[in-house]
């Protein structure tokens, strides 16, 4: 059956500019490169990121793109022998997932002096700043082409893709995202926004030791989620619509002191001086949520920073240490948190525009395309 692929085309989904429809196409199929591999694609996630590709809302993207960044696929060829990150050899058939980013060249400034491979300029990842001319690097395709370098990752033992790509990429950015904030025993952590990437930072938040979660987000369904996951309350958007009233409904349940702990995941700016009026004096902010420009906002250098003594912190992307952390803590909690309940439908290949207008609507928390349907 392999034989017969060689040489073959296989079909992808390409998005050729923002705003324009998804197009279906039969691609050229490669060999594996020395160190690469060709993954038989099982399932690939649909997010807001591939909304915000579709409303051109990321800088230098080299469209046309095959999207879908975050996919598990099973090994079906390689360019002689690959491995996991222990050295350990993948077999062929492995259920796998891979580290989307690839290229940090580990010679630049920001690598090798700040130690930020994730503001080296090189810096790529699958379905979002590959282009589609440089082979099939997205997931939403019946194949994906793992270049060399880039990391593979079997799943843990019990874990399908439904686990994994229920949590998707918010598993990393959220696990990075409380990493960041240095969530100890017994906080209290405000999280805005109930999307993927909130979800996974009250997952951890909670895991990382705080006693009390709350979420503050919309819509209903996706509150309905935080307060399976484990958040004691959640305030909607919908029904307190003034930030003032936001503020003192985290205070209420605070002693009026605020959060020890706020995570912005909502990629509104206006969340940002709401979310840090809700952050106790000399507290932790971390801002995930703003992966685009969304625009200005806002801040009182006095009252919001200086004399609150707060500790302000960005977050981008993620490392491959937090997608191989948070991929051993789902492993060890998937009974718990139950992330492929996350997934909310799933669609075939050739439905991915379908995908993209319900994720647009959030009319779903999380999807997937399976393009073997
Ligand atoms: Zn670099
Ligand atoms: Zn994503």
């Amino acid at each position: 059956m392999m034989a017969a692929l060689m040489g073959s085309t296989i079909e992808a989904v390409l998005m050729t500019a923002p705003g324009r429809p998804l197009e279906r196409r039969r691609v050229d199929l490669p060999r594996p490169r020395s160190g690469g591999a060709i993954l038989e694609t099982v399932a690939s996630e649909v997010c807001g990121t591939d909304v915000h590709l579709w409303h051109g809302r990321l800088a230098g993207v080299p469209y046309p793109i095959i999207p879908g960044h975050v996919s598990v696929g099973r090994l079906l060829e390689s360019g002689g022998e690959v491995a996991d990150v222990e050295g350990r050899a993948i077999a062929p058939a492995t259920l796998v997932t891979f580290y989307d980013v690839y290229g940090a060249c580990g010679a630049c400034w920001q690598c090798a002096v700040a130690r930020t491979p994730n503001r080296c300029p090189k810096r790529r990842v699958y379905g979002i700043t590959a282009g589609a001319d440089d082979g099939i690097l997205g997931g939403w395709a019946e194949r994906i082409e793992i270049l060399p370098g880039v990391r593979l990752v079997p799943l843990p033992e019990g874990i399908d893709e439904a686990d994994f790509l229920g949590g998707g990429c918010g598993l990393p950015t959220g696990f990075h995202a409380v990493e960041r904030a240095g969530v100890a025993l017994g906080d209290t952590v405000v999280v805005q926004g109930s999307g993927p990437v909130g979800l996974n930072a009250a997952i951890f938040a909670q895991l990382a030791g705080a006693s009390r979660v709350f979420v503050v987000g919309a819509p209903k369904a996706r509150l309905e989620a935080a307060r399976r996951l484990g958040a004691e309350d959640v305030l909607d958007l919908a029904e307190i619509a003034a930030p003032e009233d936001r503020v003192r409904w985290v205070r209420d349940r605070t002693s009026g002191r605020g959060a020890d702990v706020v995570i912005e995941a909502s990629g509104n700016p206006a969340a940002v001086p709401e979310g840090l009026d809700m952050l106790r004096d000399a507290g932790r902010y971390v801002i995930v949520g703003h992966y685009t420009d969304s625009g200005e906002t806002a801040l009182n250098p006095h009252r919001h920073v200086n004399r609150k003594h707060a500790t302000i912190l960005g977050c981008w992307g993620y490392e491959f240490t937090h997608l191989h952390r948070s991929l051993a803590m789902l492993a060890r909690h998937a009974s718990r948190f139950r992330w492929r309940d996350l997934v909310t439908r799933e669609y075939a290949l050739g439905d991915a525009q379908r995908a993209l207008e319900d994720m647009e609507r959030l009319a779903v928390v999380k999807a997937l395309i399976r393009p073997g349907r």
